[in-house]
């Protein structure tokens, strides 16, 4: 059993000179972590989550995945790659009935041969009830099933490989956007050094809450130290401000590195802010986490910078 999939390690990017005269005059390094770049399609943070995901539903013999998410989801596009990249059906349940047209995520998503089922949103939050999934069951068939943003134990286990390439001795901070904790989770759980993920959706602590469910229903034990900032969602998850996208624009424009505004726009957004008002210790050398997800900047028209995804 093999994955035909052919995937680069994570480049390693220094962005220190790119930095504003402000936060450079405080001693900070940053660095990025590129993984948006390991495969043409499936990048990102996603591939770390879907990996041991796709191995479990190979091993079990299924032949088809099923997961969850909205219109502009990375985590099925990047579902219908991996699932068509490795020869297997899947099939992805959309939040609120399909869109006419279909989102530019979704058309991928379709023409990499996933089958597209829209659920009312009053239905969404009882998705993972049994008798939703056993209705699914008998339209479709079996399948093994993924929680929304690859949210589960294998997920967080890919994620804790990411680093696998990098020293992470020769970092103070590990800085990631966060919308599950998932990713947050497989980091703080695979290396020592501290890590802080910025929250990109409203709500008060869950993410925190997230972190903590997750290491104690899988037995994790985090090694590093973390903190969760959640006063970054710009109004909500895909929220945006003008100030917001003008600086995804700028930076993008200035340092050659792709952004979009749902996590690592806000990410970078977040961290600059923070090391000017002090809330990050001078001379702190940064690893930033590129969690991918480019192809979501086609669903903001105000950004009209050549994306490549
Ligand atoms: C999904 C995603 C995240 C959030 O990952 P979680 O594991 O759900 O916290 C961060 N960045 C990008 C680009 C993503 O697509």
């Amino acid at each position: 059993m093999s994955l035909t999939l052919s995937l680069k390690p994570p480049l390693l990017q220094a962005l220190s000179a790119f930095l504003p005269a402000d936060c450079r005059d405080k001693g900070i390094s940053l660095d990025v972590l590129r993984c948006d770049l390991i495969h043409p399609l499936l990048s990102g943070n996603k591939w770390y989550k879907l990996k041991y995901n796709l191995q479990a539903a190979q091993a079990a013999g299924q032949q088809t995945l099923l997961s969850f998410g909205g219109a502009w989801s990375n985590h099925l596009h990047a579902l219908a790659a991996a699932a068509s990249l490795s020869g297997l059906r899947s099939i992805g349940v959309v939040r609120g009935e399909l869109p006419e047209p279909l989102s530019a995520c979704l058309q991928d998503a379709r023409a990499m041969g996933m089958t597209l089922h829209g659920i009312p949103r009053n239905r969404w939050p009882d998705k993972y009830d049994e008798r939703f999934v056993t209705g699914l069951r008998e339209r479709y068939g079996d399948f093994y099933l993924i929680p929304e943003g690859g949210a589960n134990l294998a997920g967080i286990r890919g994620c804790m490989g990411m680093l696998d390439t990098v020293n992470t001795s020769d970092f103070d901070l590990i800085a990631v956007a966060c919308g599950t904790g998932t990713t947050l989770t497989g980091l703080i759980c695979s290396t020592s050094t501290p890590v802080l993920g910025v929250q990109i959706l409203k709500g008060e602590d869950y993410l925190a809450r997230e972190v903590v469910q997750f290491c104690g229903q899988y037995d994790l034990q985090p090694r590093a130290p973390y903190r969760i900032e959640s006063d970054w969602h710009f109004g909500g998850y895909a929220r945006t401000t003008p100030a917001l996208l003008a600086f995804i624009r700028e930076f993008s424009a200035s340092s050659g590195l792709p952004l979009e505004p749902v996590y690592s726009g806000k990410l970078l957004y977040a961290l600059l802010a923070m090391i000017r008002q002090g809330n990050i210790a001078a001379g702190s050398r940064i690893l930033l986490i590129h969690g991918g997800g480019l192809q979501g900047a086609r669903g903001f028209p105000a950004l009209s910078q050549p994306q490549t995804w």
